[in-house]
């Protein structure tokens, strides 16, 4: 089943006429509502079905419980859930909204987080995954705290206890210095609750190494929160 055809018909956010935003054709507002896609690359977003790694969610291809990543190193996150594999349509819609600026589609990605935040962590509390501060500090939209505001308004307890420390871009860096770097770059934050919560669930936009939610949830865990999951739009 296509992603939009399961997300329930909410009035539509935009109006006519409009474009397809990934592929440029002329959309009628009715066709699909919540997004400006034409249908044929609504039916593109399709979210990871069938067997997927028990760790990180990641797609199985293999007859193993787990990925190959997985198995060769031990996470303190054991359980994370991408909703899509990042590639093909989701993939430029994620790029849309993010190097595109398109804060208009949080509300789409709230909506699907919504629906697994209700049905796998009922009661759990969300923690977003913190900017560079060098993002906040020159005011570049942040593109996973507008989702955690959409989830929050939903009525979804948000908390933001994590900090990041100046750094180098994770993305520049090879696997290894990754993992180094995010250990360093994430904390508590000054402003963090006390107590934390016994459970978080972390949400961010593309799990790629794991380098970053791996950071994020050893510095909630080493701060007394018991158990720390992680729910990602997309895994690459
Ligand atoms: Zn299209
Ligand atoms: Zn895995």
């Amino acid at each position: 089943m296509s992603i939009v055809s399961s997300f329930g018909s909410r009035a539509a956010f935009w109006a006519a006429p409009r474009f397809c935003l990934l592929c440029g054709l002329p959309v009628d507002p009715g066709e699909v509502p919540d997004l400006p896609l034409c249908p044929d690359c609504a039916a593109g977003l399709r979210p990871i079905e069938g067997p997927r790694c028990s760790i990180c969610g990641k797609a199985l291809i293999s007859e193993f419980d787990t990925c190959f990543a997985c198995r060769a190193g031990k996470r303190v996150c054991t359980h994370i859930f991408p909703i899509f594999d990042y590639r093909g349509e989701i993939s430029a819609l994620i790029r849309a909204y993010k190097e595109g600026h398109r804060p208009s589609l949080a509300p789409f990605w709230a909506g699907l987080m919504e629906k697994e935040l209700r049905s796998r962590w009922p009661g759990w509390v969300l923690a977003p995954v913190p900017p560079r501060p060098e993002k906040l500090a020159m005011h570049i939209w942040d593109q996973v705290e507008a989702i955690a505001s959409c989830l929050e308004r939903r009525g979804i307890e948000v908390i933001r206890p994590l900090k990041r420390a100046p750094s180098s871009q994770q993305k520049l860096l090879s696997r290894q210095d990754r993992s180094l770097n995010a250990l360093k770059s994430y904390s508590l934050s000054p402003q963090a609750p006390e107590p934390l919560p016994d459970r978080i669930v972390l949400i961010d936009d593309v799990y790629t190494t794991g380098a970053t939610i791996e950071a994020c949830a050893k510095a909630l865990l080493a701060g007394g929160v018991t158990q720390v999951s992680a729910l990602v739009l997309a895994a690459d």
